[in-house]
């Protein structure tokens, strides 16, 4: 495996793969890494060569108040992971590099990133939309590959991919998650023994309105109520947000029809975690829907 450090560099490589008609497929995290983004390398490593898996810590998606400076870093044991997984390619630029000085172009992707995270974190949005169109230019993948864990996250990439034109084909690959259920994620290592045991609330709370949803409920509003309900009574959990939103829009809905997300975010501790459920499936006619977790 070879580590990039320079634009200039990632982009001949990706210039050689395209010259000799090779299917590149990228990898955007941001290090840290663990069964979840191992899995994104492998959906890549069976459609694409060469695979590349940049690995940036991105400055303009952290608030003033966030935790940029105390956010993991592991390049040298990540290095060791991507080596063992036959990884081509590791971009592992500067924040100079990246952004060098007098950089001045963002990227917004409207209404999509004003909730939820976005309501949350003013600016994260712009922040991770501008660092992966800039991603997709500099590497010029055939397909890109994301997280279903970050689905807001994963929306606004789709929809400003249609809108810029992009050529990226875009995987959005399942939540990958610890035996007790937890969504695996780099922040997980900041939580607290008792705050660990108590972080599963997130998943037991969807799991519980999975099986409501199973045993025939179609109101989300019920649903929300009963997984607000679940959260709540855990004393190590503060509830951010627990809503039902349509796929598309992500504007919450009623009842459950066409494809819709649970999503919910909480602080534990110190340490901010998210959780989604997907639900598809119904055509309003009452018939089966599809969960996952
Ligand atoms: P991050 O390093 O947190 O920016 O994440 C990089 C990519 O990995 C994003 O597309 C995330 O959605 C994805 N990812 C993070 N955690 C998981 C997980 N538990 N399962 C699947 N994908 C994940």
């Amino acid at each position: 495996m070879e580590t990039i450090h320079t634009v200039e560099w990632m982009k001949q490589v990706a210039r050689q793969a395209s010259g000799t008609g090779r299917l590149l497929g990228l990898v955007p995290t941001m290090g840290a890494l663990h069964e979840g983004h191992l899995s994104l390398v492998r959906a890549a490593r069976l459609e694409c060569s060469p695979v590349v898996v940049s690995i940036f810590v991105n400055p303009k998606q952290f608030g003033p108040s966030e935790d940029l400076q105390k956010y993991p870093r592991r390049m040298e044991a990540d290095r060791a992971l991507l080596e063992t997984l036959g990884v081509d390619y590791l971009f592992a630029p500067t924040d100079e590099e990246f952004y060098p000085r007098g950089h001045r172009t963002y990227v917004e992707v409207e209404e999509l990133g004003r909730g939820f995270e976005g309501r949350a974190r003013p600016g994260h949005f712009r922040g991770v939309a501008t660092a992966v169109v800039k991603l997709l230019e500099i590497a010029q993948p055939h397909c890109a590959y994301f997280g279903r864990k970050d689905a807001q996250q994963a929306r606004i990439i789709r929809q400003l991919v249609a809108d810029l034109n992009l050529d990226a084909r875009l995987e959005i690959c399942p939540i990958v998650r610890e035996p007790d259920g937890l969504a695996m994620s780099s922040r997980n290592v900041f939580l607290s023994p008792a705050e660990r045991c108590a972080a599963t609330v997130l998943y037991r709370g969807l799991d519980a309105i999975r099986q409501e949803i199973a045993r025939g409920e179609r109101d989300a509003t019920r649903l929300v109520a009963a997984l607000r309900r679940l959260l709540d009574a855990e004393p190590l959990a503060a509830v951010d947000y627990a809503e039902i939103v349509d796929a598309e829009s992500f504007e919450p809905v009623a009842r459950l029809s066409g494809t819709c997300l649970a999503l919910v975010a909480a602080r534990v501790g110190a340490t901010r975690l998210l959780d989604n459920m997907l639900i598809e499936g119904d055509r309003g006619d009452g018939g089966t829907l599809h969960t996952q977790l």
